[in-house]
């Protein structure tokens, strides 16, 4: 059931790897099947040692359909994202170092980098600390994750969300990027801010970006 999805979580959780996102298990990744069952990477596995019937799938109120693997500890939280955001259909989380250090010093990650608002839809908040495993994750997660794809959760990690797996992953590969740019430059002097307008204008650029989509209208591009 749903082999090829299941190997795409794992195809994306070994990228989260390759990108420095997480170290050994951490993190998971999870994805909803048009269908509605919601697959679920189990706990506390490598990815690279994750075969496809270590996935598991389960209902949204989290019967388990099929797989013998305990599924993640933070099943509960994903859960709640799913069953709370019909637009979400794919959720990682990661403990990726440099997004997670912008967590522990300040309330909100502004997208003074084009990247940020063309990954993460515009400015990243930070969520106020709750525990691993815990469903006030998921609680967080879609209370601040307003139109964007990125949550910051305070002293912990990071949780993207996209209608594809694929989107989800863009969100928090381009997010680690962004914050790395972030905290070098703050390491040296004030950061320059982009204003909620420039902001704005490379949210909408980027719906053209890409080989599914059209040409960029002239008129969105230039200064502003
Ligand atoms: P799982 O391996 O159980 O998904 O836990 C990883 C994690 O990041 C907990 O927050
Ligand atoms: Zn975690």
């Amino acid at each position: 059931m749903f082999e090829s999805e299941k190997m795409e979580i794992i195809k994306a959780g070994m990228s989260l790897d390759r990108y420095g996102l997480i170290s050994l298990a951490g993190g998971n990744l999870s994805l909803r099947q048009p269908s509605g069952e919601i697959l679920v990477t189990p706990s506390g596995m490598i990815y690279e040692d994750m075969k496809a019937e270590d996935v598991i799938v389960m209902n949204p109120d989290g019967t388990v359909i099929e797989g013998g693997r305990k599924p993640s500890s933070d099943t509960a939280a994903i859960l709640y994202i799913f069953n709370h955001r019909p637009d979400v259909n794919a959720v990682i989380h990661t403990h990726q170092p440099y997004a997670t250090a912008i967590g522990l010093i300040q309330d909100e990650f502004h997208a003074d980098l084009t990247t940020l608002g063309n990954a993460c839809g515009g400015n990243v908040s930070v969520a106020p600390y709750s525990s691993p495993g815990s469903e006030q994750m998921g609680i967080d997660t879609v209370q601040f994750l307003g139109d964007g794809h990125a949550v910051i959760l305070a002293h912990h990690g990071v949780m993207t969300t996209g209608d594809s797996m694929k989107q989800a992953l863009n969100a928090a590969v381009y997010l680690e990027e962004c914050a790395k740019g972030y905290l070098a430059a703050r390491a040296v002097g004030p950061i320059r801010h982009l204003t909620d307008a420039q902001i704005k204008q490379t949210v909408e650029i980027y719906k053209f970006v890409g080989q599914a989509h059209g040409e960029i209208p002239k008129e969105l591009l230039g200064r502003v």
